[in-house]
């Protein structure tokens, strides 16, 4: 934030992420910042994150809440911009992406969508990635279009001259997924970052598989990162959220974002890049103008439990992945399954990126094809025990799911087919209960098919 800025309400979110923590957290280890990052009780304050269950905010005199409406004070109006239990997990979440601020929204799918829509108008057109995960594919081909933005695709096997082609006047962003849900397909964030700088484009990054954990996007040249905070970083199936991380880093000045430096008419001319600085103007924007046209915003509930969640991430990520390593393992070996896909393996296509990228590990999720195509699948998931059947994944328990029957069902075969997933195709999320039960369970299911 400029420091002789006149304007400083950023509802508690932006400029503290770092600030709070700075001189005790500075430097710290992931894990560290997954403990200790966020919430920091002053002398004699709770230990714990408190909620703040509350939809509003007393203040003493009208000009004071005028002030907040015109965002020149600092302080929250009202829950469904900013709430304090939220802006401590925005805070932790900023720290563990190494972001200058986060938005924490309802899902991840309304992060996704206000991320896109911050800086997109009809008439506008954004690059994608094919592989990204289903529900974004519907977004994106679907939804965005009806309003006006379109969405051209490309895959990463094209060259860059190809990809670029695709890119005019109106191109606002290139978005990919580090890790493709479900093809596990490794982005090479470095390349498209330089291939998106080229065209003063800024890459947006959903980082929702590999988590901060494993790979943090902003060190290869990201510029925006996107979670869908309901797979690993709650990591336990309890409550839906998104969030949007802002890097800090991409010139919002260079002329292509006009919508970041014109006067806001919504806030009397407010102008994001002029009165917050380039670092949090995309941040500030996102909450103050479409989260509150949009209503979208985590709740303290939810807050609380994801960070409760986020406290073990770094734990759950490690055991995650080498429970996966040695179940991918065993079933590459296994005669009854047909192609195994987890970049982990030293065979597997994506293996030479992932190094780069995740040399610690990836995630949990692995995709098999099981022999006997959609038929072995559904006999091999109708078997297990341990394993439970749940339209999600990234979670403790370890769980299965067919995408091309459940969340890719909306995808045409040829659809289906660009996002490299075969009908019998099975995701399988691999918990942290105890290797040896989760490899017993799968086998005895393999006996069936
Ligand atoms: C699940 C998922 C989403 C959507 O998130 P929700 O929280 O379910 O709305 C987006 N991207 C990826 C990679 C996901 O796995």
């Amino acid at each position: 934030m400029d420091k002789d800025s006149e304007k400083k309400n950023t509802c508690g979110g932006p400029d503290s992420a770092a600030g709070d923590n700075r001189s005790k957290l500075d430097g710290a280890g992931i894990g560290t910042l997954c403990v200790q990052a966020g919430w920091q009780p002053r002398d004699g304050e709770p230990r714990i994150l408190p909620i703040y269950q509350s939809t509003t905010y007393r203040y003493d005199s009208t000009d004071a809440l005028g002030e907040l409406f015109d965002l020149t004070r600092d302080g929250h109006m009202y829950t469904r911009i900013s709430n304090p239990t939220v802006a401590e997990v925005e805070k932790k979440i900023a720290a563990l992406e190494g972001g200058t601020g986060a938005l924490l929204c309802s899902s991840g799918m309304a992060a996704i969508l206000i991320a896109v829509l911050n800086i997109t108008s009809a008439g506008d057109n954004i690059l994608a990635c094919r592989s990204v995960y289903g529900g974004t594919v519907n977004l994106f081909a679907v939804t965005l279009r009806r309003f006006g933005i379109d969405v051209r695709f490309f895959s990463q096997s094209q060259s860059d001259e190809e990809i670029e082609a695709m890119a005019d006047g109106r191109t606002r962003l290139v978005f990919g997924e580090t890790l493709s849900n479900p093809g596990l397909e490794v982005f090479d964030i470095i390349r498209f970052a330089k291939l998106a700088h080229r065209h003063s484009l800024p890459l947006f990054i959903d980082n929702t598989f590999p988590t901060p954990v494993n790979c943090r996007p902003f060190g290869f040249g990201a510029d925006i990162v996107i979670h869908s905070t309901t797979k690993y970083m709650d990591g336990h199936a309890a409550v839906l959220g998104g969030a949007i991380v802002d890097g800090g880093v991409f010139d919002w000045n260079c002329g292509k974002y006009p919508e970041l430096v014109r006067p806001d008419e919504s806030y009397h001319g407010v102008s994001y890049v002029r009165d917050f600085g380039n670092a949090t103007a995309y941040i500030v924007k996102a909450r103050v103008q479409l989260m509150r046209d949009f209503g979208m915003p985590l709740t303290p509930m939810s807050a609380f439990l994801l960070n409760l969640g986020l406290e073990t991430l770094h734990l759950r990520m490690e055991r995650h992945c080498s429970n996966a390593m040695k179940i991918a393992e065993l079933l590459s070996k296994h005669p009854k399954v047909e192609s195994v896909s987890y970049p982990g393996l030293p065979d597997d296509p994506g293996h030479g990126m992932l190094m780069k990228y995740m040399p610690h590990g990836s995630c949990g999720v692995i995709s098999f094809t099981v022999a006997g195509g959609r038929d072995g699948a559904v006999r091999f998931m109708d078997s297990l025990k341990l394993a439970a059947l749940v339209v999600h994944v990234a979670d403790a328990r370890t769980s299965v799911l067919n995408p091309a029957g459940t969340t890719h069902r909306q995808l045409t075969d040829r659809q289906l087919e660009e996002a490299g997933i075969p009908a019998g195709l099975v995701r399988l999320s691999v918990g942290i209960e105890d290797c040896v039960d989760i490899a017993s369970d799968i086998l005895q299911a393999l006996d069936r098919v």
